[in-house]
C-alpha cells in the first residue's frame, strides 16, 4: 500500500479524489460531517458542459444580469454585504473581460476532455443515466440568438436550431421560443444516482467513509499536518485532502482563505407527461434555468444568490422560477415535485482552486468548482491524486499552475 490519505468532505470532488488514489494504490477514508446523502453534488442539474458554453465571468455579463434585474427577472441576489464579498465582485468584474474568456474556455476544453474521458469509464463501472449526447442553449430573445447562430454556420460542434427544430426536440416550450444552439459535444447525468453508486463503488473496493463526523481543526507539527480533529475523534494520516465545497471554514485553519462565496441554487425535481418531456438537456439561456430530462422524472434549476449559508428557503423563490419559464412553455402538469436548495463553492473566474497547501506540505485543497462541480470533478479529482501519487511540487505541476486559482491573483 502507498500512502494514507484522508479526504475531508464526500462531494464529487472528494468522492472522485478517492476513487483516483485507490485506483493508484492507496489507502483512503472519506470523512463527512453528513451522511453524503443530499450534499450539493447530489441535486445539481447535472449538466456535464466544458465545451463551448462561456463561463460565468464574461464580458458583457454585468449588462446583462442588469437588464434582467430591471425585467425582475435576474436569477442574481447578493445577501448580506461583507468585505469578502465586495472583493470577490471586484474580482468577478475584473476578471470578465475578452482575453480571460479566450483563455478560460480553452481550460475548459482541455480538462473537460479529462473528465468526459473518465465518464465515459466510469459508466462501464455503474449507472448514472449518462448521455453524451449534447446541450441545447434555448434562446428567447431574438438578437442574442441571431447574434451567437451566426457562429455556427460551418462549426464542427455546434448547430443552431429554429423554433420548428427547438420543438421537435423540446416538446413544453412555445412560439416565444426563438431557437435554440445545440452543443453537440456536451453530456447530461443524474448527479444523485452517481454519488449513490460512486460511494457504493468506493465502499466494495476498500475505501471507508465515517460519516456524520465534522473536522474542525487540524494538529500541526514541522509545516505538516499529524491529526485531523473532528468533533468526535481525531485522525491520523500521511495526507489530507479538504474538498469541502462551500464551507471553507477548515481550510481557514491552515492559513488559507480560499476566495470562493457560497452561490445558492434551487432546484425542482418532478415528473412530467413523457410527450412533452424535453429529449435533450436544456439551457434556457436568457433565464439562466437549467431543464434536464431524467429516465422518470425531470429537473429544472436556476438562481444563483451570493453570500451565506442559509439553507431555509421560500416557496417563492421556487415560484419565481416557474413564472420566469412560464412565458415560454405550454401549460404542463408538476407531478410530485421535490424542492431542493444547495451552495455552489464559486470562484470569481471560475477556475478552481486546487493544489498543495503553501504552509503544510501534506495538506491538499481541492475546491471552487463552482457551477461546474459535476462537469470537472473526475478532472480535478485525478490532478490531486496525481499530487500525492507521484508527490509532486505546485510549481512543478503544469496543472496547478494552468488551471488553479492559486496562482491567478484569487
Ligand atoms: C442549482 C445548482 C445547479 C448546478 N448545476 C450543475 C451542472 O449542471 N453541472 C455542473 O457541473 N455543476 C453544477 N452545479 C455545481 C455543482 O453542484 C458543485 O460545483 C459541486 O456539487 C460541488 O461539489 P463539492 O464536492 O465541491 O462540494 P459538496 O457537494 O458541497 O460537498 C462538500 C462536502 O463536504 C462536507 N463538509 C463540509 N465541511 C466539512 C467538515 N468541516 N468536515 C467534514 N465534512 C465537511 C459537506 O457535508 C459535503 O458533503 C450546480 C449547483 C447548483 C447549486
Amino acid at each position: 500500500m502507498k500512502s494514507n490519505t484522508i479526504v475531508i468532505g464526500g462531494g464529487i470532488v472528494g468522492l472522485m479524489s478517492a476513487y483516483m488514489l485507490n485506483k493508484k494504490g492507496h489507502s483512503v477514508t472519506v470523512i463527512d460531517k453528513g451522511d453524503i446523502s443530499d450534499n450539493t453534488s447530489f441535486g445539481n442539474a447535472g449538466l456535464v458542459s466544458p465545451f463551448e458554453e462561456p463561463p460565468l465571468s464574461r464580458p458583457g455579463i454585468i449588462a446583462t444580469t442588469l437588464k434582467l434585474m430591471l425585467k425582475n427577472q435576474s436569477p442574481l441576489l447578493i445577501n448580506g454585504i461583507s468585505p469578502k464579498i465586495i472583493k470577490w465582485l471586484y474580482l468577478f468584474a475584473k476578471n470578465a473581460n475578452e482575453q480571460r474568456l479566450k483563455r478560460t474556455l480553452i481550460l475548459f476544453e482541455k480538462y473537460g476532455e479529462i473528465s468526459m474521458k473518465h465518464y465515459e469509464d466510469l459508466v462501464k463501472e455503474f449507472d448514472f443515466d449518462f448521455h453524451h449526447d449534447g446541450v441545447a442553449m434555448t434562446y428567447t430573445d431574438k438578437d442574442s440568438f441571431d447574434n451567437d447562430a451566426k457562429e455556427c454556420a460551418d462549426h464542427p460542434y455546434k448547430e443552431a436550431w429554429d423554433n420548428k427544430k427547438t420543438k421537435e426536440m423540446i416538446p413544453c416550450v412555445n412560439e416565444k421560443v426563438v431557437g435554440s444552439i445545440f452543443l453537440k459535444r456536451n453530456a447530461h447525468l443524474n448527479p444523485a444516482l452517481l454519488m449513490q453508486n460512486l460511494v457504493k463503488n468506493l465502499k466494495e473496493k476498500g475505501v471507508k467513509f465515517i460519516l456524520n463526523e465534522e473536522i474542525i481543526n487540524f494538529e500541526f507539527k514541522d509545516k505538516k499536518v499529524i491529526k485531523a480533529l473532528g468533533k468526535v475523534k481525531s485522525f491520523e494520516a500521511d495526507n489530507f485532502i479538504i474538498s469541502t465545497g462551500s464551507d471553507v471554514s477548515l481550510s481557514r485553519k491552515t492559513g488559507t482563505d480560499l476566495m470562493l462565496t457560497p452561490a445558492k441554487g434551487y432546484s425542482i425535481t418532478f415528473k412530467m407527461d413523457e410527450n412533452l418531456k424535453p429529449k435533450t438537456a436544456v439551457l434556457f439561456k436568457d433565464q439562466f434555468i437549467g431543464f434536464i430530462p431524467r429516465r422518470d422524472s425531470v429537473r429544472i434549476t436556476s438562481k444563483l444568490e451570493l453570500g451565506n449559508h442559509d439553507y431555509s428557503y421560500k416557496m417563492s423563490r421556487f415560484e419565481s422560477i416557474l413564472n420566469t419559464l412560464k412565458p415560454f412553455v405550454v401549460d404542463f402538469e408538476i407531478k410530485e415535485p421535490t424542492y431542493w436548495t444547495g451552495f455552489r463553492p464559486l470562484t470569481p473566474n471560475d477556475i478552481p482552486l486546487f493544489g498543495r497547501d503553501e504552509s503544510y506540505s501534506n495538506i491538499f485543497h481541492a475546491n471552487g468548482l463552482g457551477w461546474l462541480g459535476i462537469t470537472f470533478g473526475p478532472a480535478i479529482g485525478d490532478l490531486v491524486s496525481e499530487l500525492i501519487d507521484k508527490d509532486i511540487e505546485n510549481k512543478k505541476s503544469d496543472d496547478v499552475l494552468l488551471f488553479s486559482g492559486f496562482y491567478q491573483g484569487c
